[in-house]
């Protein structure tokens, strides 16, 4: 970083310290407090990131009436990254998916987001008292923020929870998707100290690509049944996602099919099929 200017020595400006921070300047004058402030910002680790992003929720159980609070994510707090080729977003200094699910503590009635947990019909209503309420004993104790296991059992409950309610094979596919990829940021969340690493990191490597087989058949029954847009994408979104999965879990000829119909679209944006583009050059 100090060394940006290194190429102007020879135009005889040697040892320029400026780093990518002091690249730009501040509209504010530099005063000591404000820098003081900086530095305090910058010695900031991922964790105290993470707990500031989060406050508590309030919400109502649809089930058994408990008033609850949960973690949840401040909006405008998470900083995208990249995103991998099934559409998996990564954030800098914590994954907010961890937060995603909302799960009842008195009865174990969860599922991903305000809308899918709030609207349950008196036959689901039914089902889940019997199949999940009954057998219920508490969710797992957890500290001030999610690890990846904590969120993980959640989504897991969520899931049971969509297979009794019935839901449709999109909401259960899209969960296991999710959880798919938290298999993946733990693996790569992972220090190198962690007891058994390499062990751990065979098994959540299994866990990811177990759970996008599962991904990729939910999908497929659903677009069989269901109606676009499927989990809020379009046509062409879902195909793109399929075709990655497809790839994914070794089904190379409907990857390629999948593919194909999107770079023949006429509706599919450029974006698109250049990212149809570059799964196309990984098969
Ligand atoms: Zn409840």
């Amino acid at each position: 970083m100090g060394d940006m200017f290194s190429d102007l020595e020879q135009m005889g400006f040697a040892n320029i310290a400026i780093d990518d921070d002091a690249l730009f300047g501040s509209d504010k004058p530099a005063a000591n407090k404000s820098s003081a402030q900086a530095k305090e910002q910058d010695e900031k680790s991922d964790q105290e990131y993470e707990q500031e992003a989060l406050f508590d929720k309030k919400y109502e159980c649809p089930l058994c009436d408990a008033k609850f609070s949960q973690k949840a994510v401040r909006t405008g707090k998470t900083r995208l990254v990249s995103t991998d080729t099934d559409l998996h977003h990564k954030f800098k200094y914590f994954d907010p998916i961890k937060y995603d699910i909302i799960a009842c503590p008195k009865c174990g009635y969860a599922a991903m987001g305000q809308k899918s947990f709030d609207s349950i019909s008196s036959l689901q209503r039914k089902l889940l008292k019997e199949q999940v309420q009954a057998s219920f004993k508490g969710l797992p104790a957890v500290g001030e923020l999610f690890t990846y296991d904590d969120a993980i059992v959640r989504y897991k409950l969520a899931l049971y929870s969509c297979i009794v309610k019935k839901s449709k094979n999109s909401e259960r596919a899209y969960l296991c998707l999710k959880i798919a990829w938290l298999y993946r940021d733990k693996k790569e969340d992972m220090p190198e100290t962690e007891e058994n690493y390499d062990e751990k990191q065979k098994k959540c490597e299994e866990e990811e690509k177990s759970y996008l087989q599962k991904a990729y058949n939910g999908f497929g029954a659903a677009v069989q049944a269901e109606m676009f847009p499927i989990c809020g994408m379009d046509e062409m979104t879902f195909n793109y996602l399929y075709a990655d999965l497809a790839r994914r879990s070794g089904d190379i000829d409907m990857a390629r099919k999948m593919l194909g119909t999107i770079l023949i679209s006429k509706t599919a944006t450029a974006a698109l099929k250049e990212k149809a583009r570059v799964i196309k050059d990984l098969l």
